[in-house]
């Protein structure tokens, strides 16, 4: 088990598939959702690939080390269980001291899922590890919290124009700067009838126990405001995901003693991204009947905690404009969250 700058994994020799097997099985992972490897230079990509091509070469000189991971054609030496079977392999060289340190030292590439519960939201520091892996694995190497705290970005350097599979710390935006055009795969957005392209993108993740609702737009947080405050009327348990100056204003109106559970992320999007996972495993701690929570735009680091909250929430999403509140996605809100009152 092992910080790296994005979250804790969970590694064992990459190369070998008995190893790689156990993976599978503390995580309860499904087998046909493929592993990434992690290496410590450069250099140590080239035994698991047939060959990189121009996008992938830029990739790696200027992200690398970083929270980006590479999908590159595969070699023999890989073993199938890695891959899920698929012709591709995917490779990240994680900035983390300590995580580079490691796969120094174990001198093969580390196949490292993300140290959690499968369905469960990502451990971004030891102590979620601990809760979900105690008496599972060997040990766990404690580096602090994580600095980024989403995953690492995934991109297809195989296809004709590079594809996000999975968006995460390394943003669109500075994809485009260095390669030009990039597509992002068109199933992130939710929409069941698509396939996603990195399989472990279909799985119901990152959920917290309690029922998720989401309310995006300009007005969001005017619109989360009314609909605690009407929650607390109601006696509701609610547990409310939001940003510092929402919180603020919500302590001022509710009254004392109220019981919602608010939990604020910071301020901006790289709060947001740091503290998602925490906050949904705090969550699950306080036990609330349902979650209401606010987005943010898609912008930079937006994309990639948009997708994680979107799935946290089920889809289960409100849109809040000027015009009142519309539903995105999603079905069966309870009554209270779609009210817009004057
Ligand atoms: P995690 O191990 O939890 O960080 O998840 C790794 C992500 O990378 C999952 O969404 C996988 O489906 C995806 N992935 C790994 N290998 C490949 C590959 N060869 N092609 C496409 N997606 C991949
Ligand atoms: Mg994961």
């Amino acid at each position: 088990m092992e910080p790296t700058e994005t979250v804790y994994g969970l590694g064992a020799n990459g190369l070998n598939a008995e190893a790689v097997a156990k993976i599978f099985a503390v995580k309860g992972r499904p087998a046909d959702n493929p592993l990434i490897l992690h290496i410590a230079d450069q250099e140590q990509i080239l035994p698991l690939t047939t060959g990189l091509n121009e996008n992938a070469r830029a990739l790696m000189e200027t992200f690398w080390p970083g929270p980006l991971t590479i999908v590159v054609p595969r070699s023999a030496i890989v073993p199938d269980i890695v891959t899920a079977g698929l012709d591709t392999v995917a490779v990240r060289m994680p900035s983390h001291p300590v995580a580079a340190a490691l796969i120094r030292a174990a001198g093969c590439p580390i196949a490292a899922p993300s140290a959690n519960v499968s369905g469960k939201p990502s451990a971004t520091n030891a102590r979620d590890v601990a809760e979900d892996m105690t008496g599972k694995i060997a040990g766990i190497l404690d580096g602090g919290s994580c600095g980024i705290g989403v995953e690492s970005t995934v991109v297809d350097t195989t296809s004709p124009v590079p594809t996000i599979l999975r968006p995460g710390g390394i943003t669109r935006e500075m994809l485009e700067e260095r390669l030009g055009a990039v597509e992002i795969d068109p199933a992130l957005n939710g929409d069941p009838a698509l396939r996603p392209k990195a399989p472990g993108m279909k799985y119901r993740h990152y959920a917290p126990q309690a029922p998720m609702y989401l309310y995006e737009g300009k007005e969001a947080d005017l619109r989360l405001t009314q609909a605690v405050l009407r929650a607390q009327k109601q006696g509701l348990h609610v547990g409310v995901l939001c940003d510092d100056t929402v919180k603020e204003r919500l302590e001022e109106s509710l009254r004392r003693g109220h019981t919602a559970e608010i939990l604020s992320w910071g301020q901006g999007k790289p709060d947001l991204a740091e503290h998602l996972y925490e906050l949904l495993r705090d969550f699950d701690r306080v036990s609330p009947e349902l979650i209401i929570g606010m987005g943010v735009d898609e912008k930079g680091l937006g994309l990639a905690v948009m997708n994680r909250l979107r799935k946290a929430a089920g889809y289960q999403i409100l849109l809040a404009e000027e015009g009142g509140i519309t539903v995105k996605s999603g079905s069966g809100f309870p009554e209270f969250l779609l009210v817009a009152e004057e």
